[in-house]
């Protein structure tokens, strides 16, 4: 049956002598896995539209419980090419593409995660001075698709509105105050000032097209980001370990 969807390239491979495979993150089927077949031949011009950082319009033979689909024919629907002008929002463009290709298996339709990563990368590629801060707004907002992200209004434990400093617990996964804290403080605890907080859930409330607007010093874009890091590596282990994130760390601690 050939159909076509709409998708962002994660991840391309060479296979065999003129061919790539490539996982593609499609918007109503979720991670599927292309295999495009004699294009790495002078002049083919699906070799140059089979990149990431586009959004691709694919025409393929689909074959459910199929490890591979085979790609008909491909068109560059949006291009956040522009990011490639600057290196942080390679990586961070990257980054994210990795993270979703970690994240889902096949076949497993994402259609809110797929749109959000749509937009970032389009963001990323038209507003690039603001790199730090889409990235904290996609892992924030990644989070709440995936269902972990913890309330960050109340403490988890005592339910009182947060006023001041809070803590990330470690052992409930969950932020609490100072005074729950006491009891049972660990050294992996994470402190997130009660100011970074505030720029979270201003975050929250925030659409993704006036992220722009807010202003956010280094020091605690810098805070955020290593909550939002720990915390998801709580709930995903291998989060610290994909590619990009350490790189992206020092991003966040230059100036
Ligand atoms: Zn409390």
């Amino acid at each position: 049956m050939i159909v076509s969807s709409q998708g962002i390239i994660l991840k391309i491979f060479p296979y065999s002598n003129t061919s790539i495979i490539c996982n593609v993150f499609t918007e109503d089927r979720g991670k599927l896995t292309f295999i495009a077949k004699g294009i790495r031949k002078p002049k083919n011009p699906l070799l140059s539209i089979l990149q990431p950082f586009n959004l691709l319009e694919f025409n393929y033979y689909y074959k459910k419980n199929r490890a591979m689909h085979l790609i008909k024919e491909a068109d560059i629907v949006f291009s956040f090419n522009h990011l490639r002008s600057n290196l942080s929002t390679i990586l961070i463009g990257s980054t994210i593409l990795n993270i979703i290709n970690r994240l889902f298996e096949e076949e497993y339709p994402q259609e809110i995660v797929f749109r959000l990563t749509y937009k970032t990368l389009n963001q990323l590629s038209s507003n690039m001075e603001h790199s730090k801060k889409l990235f904290l707004f996609f892992l924030f907002h990644l989070s709440k698709q995936l269902g972990f992200m913890p309330n960050i209004n109340r403490c988890n434990s005592c339910n009182v509105l947060f006023e001041y400093d809070v803590i990330f617990s470690l052992s409930s996964n969950s932020l609490i105050c100072s005074n729950c804290n006491i009891h049972n403080s660990l050294d992996s605890d994470l402190v997130i000032s009660y100011e970074s907080l505030s720029y979270l859930i201003l975050i929250n409330k925030t659409h993704i097209n006036s992220i722009m607007d807010i202003k956010i010093s280094s020091l605690h874009l810098k805070e955020l980001f290593h909550f939002l890091i720990a915390f998801m590596n709580s709930n995903i282990n291998y989060m610290h370990k994909i590619k990009g994130i350490k790189e992206i760390t020092k991003i966040y601690h230059a100036e």
